[in-house]
């Protein structure tokens, strides 16, 4: 396991990728945009010097990791050598089923394929390819340097030799690997998208402000972080298609709070575009 191709370079995948790259993989970052790729790689050149400046990793190793990694807006060339691809793009079934259809011709028989999806079924992504005993979810956290956690999550053909290999990747990019089995949104993000709409549907009664509902969260419950501070840094477009995904699978208690739906529809996605539920300005 040497290549990885990381196939969506925005809040995840850019995030994928620098745990890749010091972890020692040749990382190819691939987007359909070039002004994405151009802030991927302004992103991970801030983290690096800020990983060194807080005495996390050397200014050796933040060089070597920074060479690991390159840009393309090709498919196939990101592709055309990965032993591992883990893909990043937005949170739709029929986008990601027709990358992997179209990564299925690309890629070496050996490649193990990984979507880093919060909420969807491996096993229907899989059984679009010629290898659902290689195909894995590998759910990352935000920001991915930081988090800990990667759920892996086995679709129905998933091999245990598949298993192993996820396990060991996660290994050696520090992370800690917990499996869980398929089922709609998983562990984490069935509990936390439910946590985040109930904090809007909360904030749309006028039980308290954004700040307020954050506040008595992160002190009454020890979260380090409120439910809706994290919902603008997850992305609120992001969360919008996990709980519609969620609400088609699962029934009413995820209908998608009016005040997310309509923030989307203002363009308000939380930080990427600086203001959400929290002006970023
Ligand atoms: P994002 O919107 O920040 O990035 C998605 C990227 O995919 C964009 O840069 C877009 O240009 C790119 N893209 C779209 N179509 C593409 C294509 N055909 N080929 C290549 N790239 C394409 O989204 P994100 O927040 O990084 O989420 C990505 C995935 O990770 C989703 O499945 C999401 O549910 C999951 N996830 C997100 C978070 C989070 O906190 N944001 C956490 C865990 C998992």
């Amino acid at each position: 396991m040497n290549n990885l191709a990381v196939i969506g370079s925005g809040t995840m995948g850019r995030g994928i990728g620098y745990v890749g790259a010091l972890a020692g993989f040749q990382v190819k970052l691939q987007d359909i945009s070039e002004e994405v790729l151009r802030k991927a790689e302004e992103y991970l050149t801030m983290q690096f010097e800020k990983s060194v400046v807080r005495g996390f990793i050397t200014e050796e190793q933040a060089r070597i990791a920074q060479n690991n990694i390159s840009f393309t807006t090709d498919i196939k060339k990101a592709g055309k050598d990965a032993d591992l691809v883990i893909e990043a793009v937005l949170e739709l079934m029929e986008l990601k089923t027709k990358i992997f259809k179209q990564l299925d011709e690309i890629t070496p028989q050996h490649a193990i394929f990984a979507t880093n999806t919060s909420t969807m079924s491996p096993t229907e992504i899989a059984a679009q390819t010629s290898r659902p005993e290689k195909f894995i979810a590998m759910h990352f956290f935000n920001p991915v340097p930081k988090m800990k956690l990667i759920e892996v999550i086995c679709g129905l053909e998933t091999s245990e030799e598949t298993i192993e290999k996820v396990f060991a990747v996660g290994g050696k990019m520090g992370k800690e690997c917990v499996k869980v089995n398929e089922f709609p949104g998983f562990a984490v993000s069935r509990m936390n998208c439910l946590i985040g709409n109930e904090a809007m549907n909360m904030v749309m009664e006028g039980v308290s402000t954004p700040e307020g509902i954050d506040k008595a969260m992160s002190l009454g419950l020890n979260h380090p972080m409120g439910p809706l501070e994290l919902a603008d840094l997850v992305g609120l477009d992001t969360r919008l298609r996990n709980m519609e995904y969620l609400y088609k699978t699962l029934g009413e208690k995820y209908r998608p709070c009016p005040i997310l739906v309509k923030y989307v529809k203002a363009g308000r996605l939380g930080r990427k575009t600086g203001k959400g539920f929290y002006d970023y300005s």
